[in-house]
């Protein structure tokens, strides 16, 4: 039997997405459950196992040689447990003991969702080619991940480019992490649509107060709406400034539902950069948008498993 294939497991508070992946990144058997996210934590797993029973019935299945899984964080991969912030029943959870349970003894990677992100974009994506590149998610929250030196660049417990938790406001407001002033307390969806509303900007008739809707009246001119993607943009800026500071990256990829706004966005990011990444070396880096769409969490789980098979590497991960 070939063994030229690998699954991926890529694990969400809104779903589990499951697939076989060939050495090309082509998807070719898929799954997904939603996530039971507020449930307990066997019940979670019982929803990962069905992912993972769908693909073992595929008669492609024994062709798979290792599994990347990207979840939520916080992650410890190098104890193979998880605790996903919006999966409360999973503390510490086990996940890399239960996958392997299921899965016969497969060789799993585990890594956190954002170097998942990166991984997938290093490969294939806006990032593909760059030595040295932040790859972020703007969503519901803000991560992220890096390539250092042409390689994927997880840390040792799998959460190295948490972007979002690098402070950037040394006396704001407190972050539900336990620090204050967080890139994401800032630059958040959530944290995007508070701003807007508590400075009086108001929904349409739809009644939509989620940043998108505060990205559709700032491209229509909403001052108070352009100024709370300013404030995002000025806080993602920092942060960026700051790790292109400390290890030169040159390239920051922004994806996510907020990295969707667009040039709402990005406008006033480049020209945040201006006044943060002032030195020589960081001056020519760019930022672009995220090019994966959906499955970049699961193209990139499959880079990572890709990366571990023997003598086998992903193109460029
Ligand atoms: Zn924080």
């Amino acid at each position: 039997m070939h063994t030229d294939l690998v699954a991926a497991l890529d694990i969400g508070g809104t779903k589990i997405a499951g697939a076989l992946v060939d050495r090309d990144g082509t998807i070719l058997v898929r799954a997904q459950r939603p996530t039971p996210a507020q449930e307990d934590g066997d019940t979670v797993m019982r929803a990962v196992e069905a992912v993972l029973g769908d693909l073992t019935a595929s008669p492609l299945w024994g062709r798979a040689y290792a599994l990347g899984i990207g979840s939520a964080g916080p992650v410890d991969a190098s104890a193979g447990t998880v605790s996903p912030v919006n999966v409360p029943g999973w503390r510490d959870f086990p996940l890399v003991e239960r996958v392997r349970a299921t899965t016969g003894n497969l060789p799993v990677e585990l890594i956190g969702d954002g170097v998942a992100i990166t991984a997938a974009e290093h490969w294939q994506g806006a990032a593909r080619g760059h030595d040295n590149a932040l790859c972020m998610v703007v969503s519901t929250g803000v991560g992220g991940g890096l390539v250092l030196n042409g390689r994927l660049h997880p840390g040792p417990t799998g959460n190295a480019g948490h972007i979002g938790h690098i402070s950037v406001d040394l006396d704001g407001d407190p972050c539900p992490c336990g620090a204050r002033g967080c890139v994401e307390r800032i630059a958040s969806g959530p944290n995007i649509a508070r701003r807007a509303l508590d400075s009086g900007w108001r929904p349409g008739p739809d009644g939509d107060t989620s940043a998108a809707a505060v990205a559709a009246a700032a491209r229509a001119g909403d001052p108070v709406a352009v100024a709370s993607f300013e404030r995002a943009a000025r806080a993602l800026a920092a942060g960026i400034a700051a790790t292109a500071t400390l290890v030169e990256i040159d390239i920051a990829v922004i994806g996510g539902g907020v990295g969707k706004a667009g040039e709402v966005l990005l406008t006033p990011l480049r020209r945040a950069l201006g006044d943060y990444a002032t030195l020589s070396f960081v001056r020519r880096l760019t930022v672009a948008p995220a090019q994966m769409g959906t499955d970049a969490g699961l193209v990139g789980a499959a880079a990572a498993a890709l990366a571990s098979g023997p003598g086998v590497t992903a193109a460029g991960v």
